[in-house]
């Protein structure tokens, strides 16, 4: 059907007939997506297929990634551009009159993650099946995804992102695969024939069904699978819980308390949710992940100590660290392995890897919830836990202090990163930098223990939705200069590098960049009835809003900048469009307060004819997957700010990179390594540098304070946080924010900061200028990016953690 662009045309307007029982003509925008994209999934079946029996017959190792978080986003168009339909049915629609934007916007967002650490594991997603790895997602088909953010009168107000409401075409619910999980219940422990039997009873039943979304790899790449788990009911009501239930009301209760186990996404960021729920959504994957997982090993036919050598799961973070636990319970009670069997079995399957080390992010669950709720999973954490300890004492006779600060559980707490350790073969970091504080600093006493088991995999993006897909003019572009090699193989993009310095080069980027611009612009005035000049620089920072990504520092020096410009109307000032998005996570005070502070420099600034001449601030609301699209291809400046030390590795500061974005930042996360790359001259670095922090942290010696009192222009901002004038109307409507930085100490180092960000923008500033100059370096940025392809990502997992090759 989709052969060529006349028998996709035919194929379409009969299957809109038939499907639809509408004529061609009455049908809507939804009505095309609807159609168009089950037309796509079923062209993608036969592919499916055949990988599936490739995969069967082949008994080649698999990888499951395990992730509580995929932030796919839409699928339609990165699935046409995988098979390679995109611009033929782009045309073809528009023939018959449809306009391919429109039918594009129809689909909803699958937003099952709330940042960075869900979009990695899409990204992932995308390089193994198009690389032609067998890997595999596990994941959670929650009913919700991350709320949809709205701003009234300037404040952030989350509405329920119910995403499933007009279907999904791309999943296949697989009823016949379902399996049961278990909750609650105690454990009878029996001898036979000399060994000790575990058996868990009055349990609470809940089946897991899973929903498949076939992951569709670039240009002839395998068609792998994202399986997304669904808690029901079970059926046979006699027998759904403790002691047998059986009134109507009981099973509604239960009802309703299965169905919320697969409900919603925990909208948390950076920071650790000790709720009874999320433990049970943990469990819940685990569970159904790794009983699929041994049922289909179970059909190759190879003894089970062989698992390791067929099967590797990967953890995405400590949140689906119970695969360790539960592998060891299916392995001892349900195939009657001894324990050392079992651990040697399961601590050569597991690979895990670590997102932050900021403390508040390390999951800790209290002992008592977890041995009520997991009674024979919690044993075996007990066990390991143990004979953790004991090899410890033997390693390091008359330590204690060591023993405790590596121990498993500690203080009725059981440290997830810790089982994650002690139980895997490989723990990776996501950046150079990350990976080297998390050996000195946040998991030392690990490192001196199994050193052999630390690596780095830093961060990448995929170049297909990042730059192929979202941004066709350039990618069409770069075709024109250096041909179609670095589609497939990004680090092509080199090729670039000696066109920096090419005029006719330079101007096409910059048509493209102000297309794009012009485009980005026409959404503002829609959305936000704001203009905006696309002459001025596009000054953009994008990202969940957290303290350590320091959006206040952004809004500060806007602050600045607006006390300047009144002061002398007259200076000379390049104008700037500084766009923010950014959800805040429901119960984070401080995080909502900066939003709203954002508001109302949005306010004073856009409408102050003085200021709004040269400056324009834009907050975009619902920052998503298709929102990074339409905003990334339209940026000139990336703002990666972070304190040094805190971001963990930033895959935005890539998607920027790749669209000729240039970088404003610190030395944190991958910025490091793109300054490697493209040295100084090519990024605007300020701030504090991580063993600074570390050191201000450590020693003292930080006074927020006393820059206060010092730095007039500093206090004059700071100061506009609480008194009546152009950013705030109530009286102290700033208050916890001032007291963040004078009162705590300015954990974030926001004011430490203040002036060395102050002259890398006025750096910017002097840059832009140049426009030549600064289409040069945006060349140079461009013809980097590749070294962040998560290709290449996913090359260095494959063959250094989980010893696969591609098929
Ligand atoms: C890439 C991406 C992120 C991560 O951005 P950082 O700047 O690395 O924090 C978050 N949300 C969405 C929607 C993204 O596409």
């Amino acid at each position: 059907m989709f052969n060529d662009k006349e028998s996709f045309k035919q194929h379409f307007k009969e299957q809109l007939v038939s499907r639809l029982g509408k004529a061609v003509e009455e049908a809507t925008p939804g009505d095309v997506y609807k159609v168009l994209g089950s037309m796509v999934r079923e062209h993608a079946g036969r592919p499916w297929a055949t990988t599936n029996r490739m995969y069967r017959e082949t008994g080649q190792k698999q990888v499951y990634y395990f992730s509580l978080e995929f932030l796919i986003g839409r699928l339609l168009g990165n699935n046409l551009l995988n098979l390679d339909l995109l611009d033929m049915v782009r045309t073809g629609l528009a023939e018959l009159g449809w306009d391919w934007e429109a039918v594009e916007e129809q689909e909803t967002d699958a937003g099952l993650g709330n940042g960075g650490l869900g979009r990695l594991a899409a990204c992932f997603l995308d390089s193994m099946a198009s690389l032609r790895y067998a890997g595999h997602g596990c994941g959670i088909r929650y009913k919700y995804g991350l709320f949809e953010q709205k701003i009234i009168d300037g404040h952030q107000v989350e509405l329920p992102d119910n995403w499933l409401q007009r279907g999904n075409v791309w999943e296949e619910r697989r009823a016949d695969k379902a399996v049961e999980v278990h909750f609650w219940g105690r454990v009878e422990i029996a001898e036979e024939a000399g060994r000790l039997v575990f058996r868990t009873v009055d349990q609470e039943r809940i089946r897991a069904v899973p929903y498949d979304v076939p992951v569709i790899g670039y240009s002839e790449g395998s068609v792998n699978t994202l399986r997304l788990w669904s808690a029901e009911s079970v059926t046979d009501m006699s027998r759904i819980g403790p002691g047998g239930q059986h009134g109507y009301h009981q099973y509604l209760d239960y009802n309703r308390s299965v169905e919320s186990i697969s409900e919603f996404l925990y909208p948390d960021d950076s920071a650790y949710e000790g709720k009874l729920l999320r433990l049970k959504q943990q469990y819940f994957l685990c569970s159904a992940g790794i009983q699929s997982i041994l049922r289909t090993f179970a059909k190759l036919g190879r003894p089970y100590r062989e698992l390791p050598d067929y099967v590797a799961v990967h953890i995405n973070d400590t949140h689906p660290t119970l695969v360790i636990p539960e592998l060891m319970r299916l392995l001892i009670d349900e195939l009657g392995f001894g324990w050392e069997e079992a651990w040697d079995i399961t601590s050569r399957t597991v690979s895990y890897t670590n997102h932050t080390l900021l403390s508040e992010a390390l999951e800790q669950w209290p002992v008592g919830m977890v041995r009520e709720l997991l009674p024979r999973v919690y044993m075996i954490i007990e066990e390991i836990n143990k004979r953790f300890c004991a090899m410890l004492l033997d390693r390091y006779p008359g330590d204690p202090e060591r023993i405790a600060r590596l121990a498993i559980i500690e203080g009725e707490q059981i440290r997830m990163a810790h089982l994650a350790i002690a139980g895997s073969y490989s723990v990776n970091g996501v950046a150079a930098l990350h990976t080297e504080l998390l050996k000195s600093q946040v998991m030392a006493p690990f490192y001196q223990l199994y050193p052999e088991r630390f690596n780095n995999k830093t961060n990448g993006i995929t170049h297909r939705r990042w730059l192929l897909y979202c941004n066709p003019a350039l990618s069409g572009l770069i075709v024109e200069a250096i041909g179609t090699d670095w589609m497939l193989s990004p680090r092509q993009l080199r090729l670039l590098e000696p066109l920096q310095h090419d005029a006719s080069f330079q101007e096409k980027l910059q048509e493209i960049k102000r297309h794009n611009k012009l485009r980005l612009a026409d959404y503002i005035l829609d959305k936000q009835g704001i203009a905006v000049d696309p002459d001025s620089i596009f000054d953009v920072q994008v990202k969940r809003l957290h303290g350590y990504k320091r959006q206040l520092l952004n809004i500060m020096r806007v602050m600045h900048l607006y006390n300047m410009i009144k002061d002398d109307p007259t200076a000379e000032v390049v104008p700037r469009t500084v766009i923010f998005g950014a959800k805040a996570a429901p119960g984070y005070y401080l995080a909502k307060n900066i939003i709203k502070l954002i508001h109302n420099v949005v306010e004073a600034v856009n409408s102050d004819p003085d200021v709004s001449k040269k400056l324009r601030i834009v907050f975009l609301e619902n920052y998503s997957v298709s929102l990074a699209e339409r905003i990334i291809p339209a940026a000139d400046l990336s703002e990666q700010i972070s304190t040094a030390g805190k971001e963990a590795s930033g895959t935005g500061n890539m998607k920027f990179m790749l669209n000729g974005a240039l970088t404003i930042g610190t030395l944190d996360g991958a910025n490091v390594e793109m300054h490697e790359l493209l040295g100084d001259d090519n990024m605007f670095l300020f701030g504090l540098r991580a063993e600074q922090v570390l050191s201000y942290y450590r020693d003292g010696g930080y006074a927020a304070r006393e820059i206060y009192e010092r730095m007039p222009d500093i206090s004059r901002v700071v100061d506009q946080l609480v008194q009546p004038g152009p950013f705030c109307a109530q009286e102290q409507e700033f208050i916890a924010i001032y007291q963040s930085l004078l009162d705590h100490n300015d954990e974030f180092f926001v004011l430490g900061d203040f002036h060395s960000y102050l002259a890398a923008q006025a750096a910017v500033d002097h840059a832009y200028v140049d426009l030549s100059a600064w289409m040069a370096r945006a060349v140079k940025n461009i013809a980097h990016a590749g070294h962040f392809s998560s290709d290449a990502t996913i090359h260095r997992y494959a063959s250094e953690i989980w010893g696969i090759s591609p098929i």
